[in-house]
């Protein structure tokens, strides 16, 4: 039997497109020389892909970018992962830029993949790439991120100085403090971005040729949330002198800031906020968001939420969830159903008080296990994904498509179940 096959046997309730695109965030497809070609004109994967021994060369390389973004022809889209023991490929398809997903040789859909867009290839008035400016595209969002750098990874030690604890996510990478910061000006406890950095990102989100409804601001967190709130400020500031937060959707993906800083920010033209809790349960909570829960946490983590409602309104407020995380590592929980049925406890809590939860699924990226995800299986994935739909359904709260939709949400099945349900 097929994979989709028995997907669609055990999970009915799942649409079909998010039942696919599951399939795709799980098990990737095999390795085809005509990722190589596509990914000379698509959007580029963060990490180069590497070559085995023996296979055959791209373009004398054994290293290269590959498509960052797959999109099937319903508009559904879903993030590009290469495992070569897959089931599925992707091959060339009958025309330019058309390609053919199989399983098991078989045809399953046509499909492309999201292009470099003009904008990614221009330059800033002061020659700056644009791609170097802060901003990244998924679909048709723009996540704008100019303070990349996370304090969470050099918390001060009391009364040691120069001395730091890594209070880290558990998960995280991408908040490593990196040159990432030199090239942007962030500097580490200090709010303040310079003026050169918000001119030149908000220059890359003013090109015509976005094709963007929804601009996210994102970043490093601050240990110091008074700070933190100032830094969005100031950049939701910039961009509305510009115009953008009329041309976008901005939403605010800080941390849990203060009430004074999102009001300051809805008057600036910010209509969303997510707020990323990251885990439901408590005690995993502190053990995989060590950062979170010594600076902020999660009480007022829920209540920051809260009051984002009360400020944006239902629907304009969400918080991402690693699913996964809270069965990966020393002292996790060792029963997947735990794992499943304390999620749904924060469905229960969050989705009734006006506040969307999205979960992604825990790709594990570094030691042994990378790759796999052993701990969260895809149908516990599909069977959270259909539970939390239901709520969403029950309550009437579901997914505000002008914030999150199916083609910026790549790794998350909220708005595919969403759209599925008012079709
Ligand atoms: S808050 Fe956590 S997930 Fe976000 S950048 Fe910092 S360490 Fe990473």
């Amino acid at each position: 039997m097929s994979i989709l096959e028995r997907l669609a046997e055990n999970h009915p309730q799942t649409p079909a497109a998010a039942r696919l695109k599951a399939a795709l965030l799980f098990h990737g497809v095999a390795y085809d020389p005509c990722l190589g070609r596509a990914g000379e004109w698509a959007f580029p994967s963060h990490m180069p892909f590497v070559l085995q021994p023996g296979e055959p060369l791209h373009e004398g390389q054994n290293k290269f970018y590959t498509p960052q973004l797959v999109r099937f022809p319903d508009d559904t889209q879903v993030r590009l992962r290469i495992k070569r023991d897959s089931r599925f490929r992707i091959v060339d398809g009958d025309a330019p830029r058309q390609f053919t997903l199989l399983e098991d040789g078989r045809p399953v859909t046509s499909l492309t993949f999201e292009p470099k867009l003009p904008w990614a290839e221009a330059l800033t008035h002061d020659g700056t790439p644009m791609r170097s400016s802060g901003l990244v595209q998924h679909g048709d969002m723009l996540v704008l991120n100019v303070a990349p750098g996370c304090e969470y990874f050099v918390v001060p030690k009391v009364g040691l100085a120069g001395k730091t604890d890594n209070l880290s996510c558990t998960f995280c990478l991408y908040g490593v403090p990196d040159q990432r910061m030199d090239a942007l000006g962030q500097r580490l406890y200090e709010a303040e971005l310079p003026q050169r950095t918000l001119d030149r990102v908000a220059e890359a989100c003013q090109h015509p040729e976005t094709h963007s409804r929804h601009l996210y601001l994102v970043g490093g967190s601050m240990l110091d949330m008074a700070a933190e709130g100032e830094r969005y400020l100031q950049i939701a500031r910039s961009l509305a002198e510009r115009g953008l937060t009329e041309r976008y959707y901005v939403a605010c993906g800080s941390g849990a800031i203060e009430r004074r800083h999102m009001v300051a920010m809805k008057d600036a033209g910010v209509r969303g906020a997510c707020f990323n809790l990251e885990v439901w349960d408590p005690a995993q909570f502190a053990r995989i968001c060590p950062g979170k829960h010594k600076t902020v946490g999660r009480d007022r983590w829920l209540a920051a939420l809260e009051e984002a409602v009360d400020v944006f309104g239902p629907g304009n407020v969400m918080s991402a969830f690693v699913g996964g995380a809270e069965l990966e590592g020393e002292g996790a929980f060792e029963d997947p159903e735990a794992a499943l049925e304390s999620n749904l406890a924060g469905a229960e809590y969050l989705i009734p008080r006006g506040i969307v939860p999205t979960w992604s699924i825990f790709w594990k990226v570094t030691g042994k296990a990378r790759g796999e995800e052993s701990f969260y299986t895809l149908d516990l994935f599909l069977r959270l994904n259909e539970a939390t739909a239901a709520i969403r359904a029950r309550t009437g709260r579901f997914t505000n498509p002008e914030f999150f939709c199916r083609r910026c949400a790549y790794m998350e099945m909220e708005p595919d179940f969403d759209f599925a349900r008012a079709m």
